[in-house]
This record gives structure tokens, C-alpha cells and sequence, in this order.
């Protein structure tokens, strides 16, 4: 009898690199993969996909390109139903998949925190197709706003509120005041009628994060933006309308009236739906309070060790993890070791997930990178770092490595090397300027610092370990499912 396949629900950093990680290691079990999206959305690049600043199938590959060659079975359909005892997952479409092993590893998905409108008028920005969506919304409202003869109404149209101070609102309140108003001058408009507002519950950004300490460095790279970024700490907002938003003191006093067409929704996540229906089957005394299952040191279920999972959507008993794609993809690996284990007859591991520090997207160009909690890199050399280490993470290697050298060539050759060769060969130039021979200092120091850079990165990321860097199918007897049969036993 065929056996019941490894049912991995979720392909995002947990889930496809369990996947990933299984087939290099030629792990012959067969490998159902599902995932409702088309793209893998490196969400540390999100930033990217709006700007432009990388190529798009580079940041968000469909799993087609990713899996090609492979004979993981990827199926594009949303997990509806899990039936933990039966050891059974129902899809959308109806499809229903035995299992013997079973990864979970769907994330979590924004919370709104009951606010009034926020679900249907904000924007949420967690993958591809939300990049997008925003990218249409913003490029649409600077187009009207040029037509607008009503002045209140051009305001509205030019005013974007992001609300939280966590890592992702600081990152996209520092994109945006570099990119909206080169967008808006293309246009013919003029940027410093453009408002960025960043509204924060808390008296300060990035508290209680893994950033915290970033937050000097990143109230100082706000303060050198294309335009500036106005904080409102210490508010609540109450409600998101198309045009406006409300928006009170913490303390529920002082309510206010902000007209804006754009409301950026980045504070706070929730539990996955299908996590909060898993709840009815496992004790309550294994959920953590907010409701995700705990998992043992071995990224098990306490109480059905055959089930992994991992990522934002499980908590380590007794060592919670912040919710980062590098604690997820750490646990992707060590989930697919532990399955290699289990099918030699070997005990599981306990998972290892070690914190390297933390990058942050400060404006177009530039970032923050935190080194192992021991250095701050800033500006363009801290986006340098930033950029290099999540070229290095892409999940298939001929991807990163094109990426990469296509990035490097860009940022490092084109600007900055020929930068200086025509500089230094225009002998017949005027004299630099203090500023010009500050800049000229500031390139040649980072032409200097580049491959420096380039190596912080690669000690620095959790590289694609070689184990992902060929996707060349096992030589199998052929246990995987045909990509047409849907049903195990
Ligand atoms: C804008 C943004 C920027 C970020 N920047 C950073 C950063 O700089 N550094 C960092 O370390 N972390 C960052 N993070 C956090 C990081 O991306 C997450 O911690 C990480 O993605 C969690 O991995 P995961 O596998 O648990 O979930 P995800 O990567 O979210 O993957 C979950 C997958 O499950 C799928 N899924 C959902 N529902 C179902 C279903 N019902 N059935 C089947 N599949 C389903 C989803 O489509 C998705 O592909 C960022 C997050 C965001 C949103």
C-alpha cells in the first residue's frame, strides 16, 4: 500500500523550505505542498516590489519557477479543514489529503483590532498581490491629484496615513517619503505638497520589537527623507473611511478628523483562521493566550507528534520566538532534519534558531543593518548590507545568484565604480564643490566598503545553505502522487 504523503500546509518561509530543504536531501516520502497564492512572497522585499528597486520575479516567483524540476506536488487551493485525529486536510475546492506527517505553517494573517472600516478601506501590505493593489491605489490618487481643482480634495489625495510603528510602518513611511514624491514630481507635481503621517499607539516606534534599539538610527534616517514623515504617538485610530480617518488620544480623548485617501494598515496580526479552528482539538492548556498550539523543542504538536509547525503560527513552549522570517526559515530546516530522522528510525532534534541581528528598509537606498546586536550600519552602507543578505536568501539559487550579480553589477559597478572612473578621468572639470567632495569621499569610501558589505552579508544571512542550492528531482522509485489525484489513503 502506498503510504500517506508529507502534507506541508502553507509554502511560505517555514513551508517551502521544509519542502526545499526535504527534496535536496533526496527524503524519497512523496511531498504535498499547498498554498492558495501563485508567488512566494519574500515579505522582507515587499518594499522592493513597490518601488521598483528589484525585479519583481526575483522578490514574488510563482512556485512553478521555484519547484521546476522537482516533484514536490504544489496545489494551488486554500486549506479549509483539518481533522487532527483523522489525520486528514480538506481544501477549498473539496480535495481531501490523508497524511502521515504534516507541516503547518500557514503565518498569520492583519488584525484590525476591531477598528470600524479598517478591513474594508485600509491597505494591508503582507504579500504580492496586496504590493500591487497599493502600488495601482497610490499611483492612481497623485494622478487625480494633479487633475484636482478643489484644493481640499488634492489634500486628501495627497495625505497618507500609516498606522503603526513596528517595523513595518517604519519601513513604509520611510519608502514612501522618498518614492511618493518622485512618483508625484514625474507627474509634474509638486512633492512637498505631500503628507506622510505615521500614527502609533504607543509613545514610541518600534517598542518591544526586535528593532527597538534601531530606533535612534531610524528617527535620524526619517529626518534626512525626500520629505518629512509627521508622528503622531500615543493615538488610537478609530475608524477608516475611503477619504478620512478618525482617530483619538490613547486615553479615547481628543478625537480628530484626518482626510486622507490612503490609510496603510500595519499594526498587529491575528490568528490564522484555520489555527483558531484547530483550537476546538487541542487543550486549551496547549494553546498559547493567543491561541496559536505550542510545539515541543522538536517543533512537534504536544499532543499529536506527527504534526510540525512553525513560524508565526506556533509557539515554542517555553522559548517563544518573535514572529521573523529568519526564525521561520531556521525552523523550516530543522522541521525537514527531523522528518529525514524520523524516517531512519532516529529520535528528533530540538530546533536551534539563532538570532543574527536585524535589517530595516530606511528610504530608497538605504537601511539600517543591526549585526549580530553588535554594530549599526546606516544609510546607503546599512542598505547595502540589508539588500545583499536578502539577495542571499531567495530560495532558488540560480534565481539569487542572477539576482544578486544583477544587483551588485547595478548598484555597485554602474553607480558607484564607473562613477569614480569618469570623475577621475574628467580632468578638465571644475574644481568639486565641499559637497562634491563630500559625495565623492561618501562613493569612493563605499566602493571601498562593498565587498566588505557583501561579506558582512554572507556571514551575516542565513544563506540558502548548499542543502537548497539544487532542486534537481531524487532519484526516486516514484512514490510521488500523480498531479492529478487529490485523495490519499
Ligand atoms: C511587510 C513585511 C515585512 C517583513 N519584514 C521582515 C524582515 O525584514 N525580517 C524578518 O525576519 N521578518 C520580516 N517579516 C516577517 C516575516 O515575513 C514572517 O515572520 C514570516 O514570513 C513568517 O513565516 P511563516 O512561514 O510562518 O508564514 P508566511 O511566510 O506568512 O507563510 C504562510 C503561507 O501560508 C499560506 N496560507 C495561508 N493560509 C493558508 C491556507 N488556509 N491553506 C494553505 N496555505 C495557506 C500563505 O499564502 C503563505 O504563503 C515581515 C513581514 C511583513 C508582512
Amino acid at each position: 500500500m502506498v503510504k500517506p504523503p508529507l502534507v506541508i500546509v502553507g509554502a511560505g518561509f517555514t513551508g517551502l523550505f521544509t519542502a526545499l530543504h526535504l527534496r535536496r536531501h533526496n527524503h524519497l516520502h512523496s511531498i504535498v505542498l499547498i498554498d492558495p497564492q501563485e508567488k512566494f512572497s519574500f515579505k522582507p522585499l515587499l518594499y522592493e516590489l513597490l518601488s521598483g528597486e528589484l525585479a519583481e520575479d526575483a522578490i514574488c516567483p510563482t512556485y512553478e519557477s521555484l519547484l521546476e524540476g522537482s516533484d514536490i506536488n504544489f496545489v494551488q487551493d486554500r486549506v479549509t479543514d483539518i481533522d487532527l485525529s483523522g489525520k486528514t486536510v480538506v481544501t477549498q475546492s473539496g480535495a481531501s489529503y490523508g497524511y502521515q506527517h504534516l507541516v503547518l505553517a500557514v503565518g498569520s494573517v492583519q488584525g484590525y483590532r476591531h477598528t470600524d472600516g479598517a478591513e474594508d478601506h485600509a491597505f494591508p501590505f503582507r504579500s504580492w498581490d496586496e504590493g500591487k493593489r497599493l502600488e495601482r491605489h497610490l499611483r492612481d490618487c497623485l494622478k487625480r491629484a494633479r487633475a484636482a481643482a478643489d484644493p481640499a480634495e488634492r489634500q486628501a489625495l495627497l495625505t497618507t496615513a500609516i498606522v503603526g510603528g513596528g517595523p513595518s510602518g517604519v519601513e513604509m513611511a520611510a519608502t514612501l517619503a522618498d518614492l511618493l514624491p518622485y512618483w508625484y514630481e514625474k507627474l509634474g507635481g509638486d512633492g512637498q505638497e505631500l503628507r506622510i503621517l505615521l500614527l502609533n499607539h504607543g509613545k514610541d516606534i518600534l517598542s518591544g520589537d526586535s528593532n527597538a534599539h534601531l530606533r535612534s538610527a531610524a528617527l535620524r534616517a526619517f529626518r534626512s527623507r525626500r520629505i518629512s514623515i509627521e508622528l503622531l504617538p500615543q493615538v488610537a485610530v478609530t475608524s477608516v473611511r475611503k477619504d478620512q480617518l478618525t482617530y483619538s488620544q490613547a486615553d479615547g480623548t481628543h478625537p480628530s478628523t484626518l482626510p486622507a485617501c490612503t490609510t496603510i494598515w500595519t499594526a498587529g496580526t491575528e490568528l490564522h483562521p484555520l489555527i483558531r479552528q484547530l483550537g476546538s482539538q487541542i487543550p486549551s492548556e496547549h494553546l498559547d493566550h493567543h491561541g496559536n498550539p505550542l510545539v515541543n523543542s522538536r517543533l512537534q504538536l504536544l499532543d499529536f507528534p506527527e504534526v510540525f509547525a512553525a513560524g508565526d503560527c506556533a509557539t515554542v513552549q517555553g522559548d517563544p520566538q518573535p514572529a521573523l522570517a529568519q526564525v521561520a526559515y531556521q525552523q523550516g530546516t530543522a522541521i525537514a532534519r527531523n522528518l529525514i530522522a524520523l524516517a531512519k528510525g532516529s529520535q528528533p532534534q530540538p530546533a536551534a534558531v539563532r538570532l543574527r541581528g536585524t535589517l530595516m528598509k530606511m528610504g530608497l537606498g538605504e537601511g539600517l543593518a543591526n549585526l549580530f546586536d553588535k554594530m549599526i550600519i546606516e544609510s546607503t552602507a546599512g542598505g547595502l548590507i540589508r539588500t545583499a543578505t536578502y539577495l542571499e536568501l531567495l530560495p532558488t539559487p540560480l534565481r539569487d545568484f542572477k539576482a544578486t550579480v544583477h544587483w551588485l553589477d547595478e548598484e555597485i559597478f554602474s553607480r558607484t565604480i564607473h562613477e569614480l572612473q569618469h570623475r577621475t578621468s574628467a580632468n578638465e572639470r571644475p574644481a568639486l564643490s565641499p559637497a562634491d567632495r563630500r559625495a565623492r569621499r561618501q562613493v569612493q569610501a563605499l566602493a571601498m566598503l562593498a565587498p566588505l558589505a557583501f561579506l558582512l552579508a554572507t556571514a551575516f544571512a542565513l544563506r540558502t545553505p548548499p542543502a537548497e542550492q539544487n532542486l534537481s528531482p531524487p532519484q526516486t522509485t516514484g512514490t510521488a502522487p500523480s498531479p492529478g489525484s487529490s485523495t490519499y489513503p
